[in-house]
């Protein structure tokens, strides 16, 4: 698309966002507008009435629901728009890599398929065990990923059965509200019951502690930091916690080291860092390390050396409590940050990295930008303990770079983590570039690993007692 195309694409949407504020006529009577509405009260009403028309819908219309979102999602003008303002909004991350990850969730999410049928047959008869909705679900979504989770969830949730108030963070509300709309223009068109997903329109914490209060809510789904899922764990609710991370990378002396450096490059960069997945510190044994520090650098790495400029970056960007990084510097550019203390590099520089001992507030630290600390071991054993010590029992995400198969399970073992990818970047452990399906929640405290449709519905039997089987 040129500049002019994407004007009038913006233009357009803003209209169009401008004539949903004043009036709708296919507003509910619950004062929704397409989905949005100005009591969390009125949105979980309306979305507890769309959830009991669409449990007389069939699989078939779930599917073709489904169907609709994604393509919403992928038509070329929303994907920019959406890729756009996200990054507009929030201050965060990297266009062309959101227009990646809201493709990537929009084409890769699990949809009814998911939801497979276990039967048991015999003399007594069948049985079967089948994934039924929740009900009204609501999930709370980050600044880092506000639409992919928004169009993960939405997938995940209404090929589950069930209907979604969504709480996004106030930093992301215009881009999270446009994309609700989006869908429930598109929903519409399909003929859905009105309100299956919907949210309001002045999201805060207020409005986020009325949903989960909510008695028709009943399950809630938080994708953010710590604070979010234990509040959600501690609501008396059925919960999804998909929380923090701090992934390490380890490299030993085995390791494919140009490739190594290539992938570390490539994932800690992936819109700059603010996946949950994304490499945040890189471990290396000794005998590698000066090879995949010219490899790194080979690939959009820039060193710096001093130790003074060093300090001047913790402070720039890490809080006096030395636990969490400054809002306005996550997700930023590595040309930006080295900018901000006096270092002047070209566009092509994606990632900082400065060698460090493990105690460094960057190593410790969740930074979500792309700063990358560097430490030496002396052998893969020493890697793999300090790995799993800087991970912080999160049990997210770890990447390895070796090909000792006896030393990569030694870790996978030890480190316990929800992804562990190997001899690669970390997004192919969601999907790119790796095997298998993609989601945005993560849900490592909880339990349910790589969120998917199932992991939002109840197991349920169902008897039918004498006859039946066949053999
Ligand atoms: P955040 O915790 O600041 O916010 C997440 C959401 O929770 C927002 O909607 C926010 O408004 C809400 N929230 C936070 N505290 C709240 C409170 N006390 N009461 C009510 N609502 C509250 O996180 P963020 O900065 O938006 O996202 C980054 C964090 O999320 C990182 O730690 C990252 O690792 C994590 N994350 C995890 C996953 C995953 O799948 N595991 C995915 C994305 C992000």
């Amino acid at each position: 698309m040129n500049i002019d195309e994407r004007v009038v694409a913006g233009i357009i949407n803003a209209v169009l966002d401008r004539l949903d504020d004043v009036s709708n006529p296919c507003a509910d009577a619950g004062g929704g507008n397409w989905g949005v509405f100005e009591s969390m009260d009125d949105a979980v009403e309306a979305a507890a009435a769309a959830q009991k028309k669409y449990l007389n819908c069939t699989m078939h219309d779930r599917a073709a629901y489904v169907q609709a979102i994604r393509d919403v999602v992928l038509n070329q003008e929303n994907l920019e728009y959406i890729s756009r303002q996200s990054v507009e909004e929030t201050e965060m991350g990297n266009y062309e890599h959101k227009l990646i990850k809201n493709r990537l969730a929009a084409t890769k999410t699990p949809g009814i398929e998911d939801l497979t049928t276990d039967a048991m047959t015999g003399d007594d008869g069948l049985t079967l065990v089948e994934y039924s909705p929740f009900g009204v679900i609501g999930a709370i979504t980050p600044t880092t990923n506000p639409t992919e989770t928004i169009i993960c969830n939405s997938i995940g949730m209404l090929a589950a059965g069930n209907s979604v108030v969504f709480s996004p963070h106030p930093r992301a509300k215009n881009v999270s509200l446009h994309l609700v709309r989006l869908i429930n223009r598109a929903l519409a068109e399909v003929g859905a019951p009105a309100n299956l997903v919907v949210t309001v329109s002045k999201p805060s914490i207020e409005n986020t502690n009325a949903m989960m209060n909510h008695p028709l809510v009943r399950m809630l789904v938080a994708t953010g930091g710590p604070g979010i899922v234990k509040t959600v764990l501690s609501s008396g609710k059925k919960a999804i916690g998909a929380g923090a991370g701090n992934p390490p990378v380890v490299v030993d002396e085995t390791a494919n080291i140009e490739k190594a450096g290539k992938d570390i490059i490539d994932g800690c960069c992936f819109d700059n860092n603010l996946p949950c997945i994304a490499e945040k510190e890189v471990i290396v044994v000794d005998s590698a390390a000066d090879y995949l520090i010219f490899n790194m650098k080979k690939n959009g790495a820039y060193e710096v050396k001093d130790p003074e400029i060093i300090d001047k970056i913790v402070k720039l960007v890490v809080q006096e409590n030395g636990k969490s990084p400054v809002t306005s510097f996550v997700g930023k550019s590595a040309k930006y940050i080295l900018e901000q203390v006096g270092v002047h590099v070209d566009e092509d520089v994606r990632v900082i990295i400065m060698q460090t001992n493990e105690n460094h507030p960057f190593v410790q630290v969740e930074l979500m930008m792309p700063i990358l600390p560097i430490v030496r071991v002396p052998d893969v054993d020493a890697g793999i303990e300090m790995a799993v010590r800087v991970e912080h029992g999160n049990r997210h995400t770890a990447m390895m770079h070796s090909r000792n198969v006896d030393k990569l399970t030694k870790m996978a073992k030890l480190i316990q983590t929800t992804i562990f990818v190997k001899n690669g970047p970390s997004y192919a452990g969601i999907g790119v570039g790796g095997e298998g399906y993609t989601t945005f929640t993560i849900a490592g405290p909880t339990g349910e690993g790589l969120t998917s449709a199932k992991s939002f519905a109840r197991r349920r039997r169902c008897v039918l007692v004498g006859g039946m089987d066949v053999r």
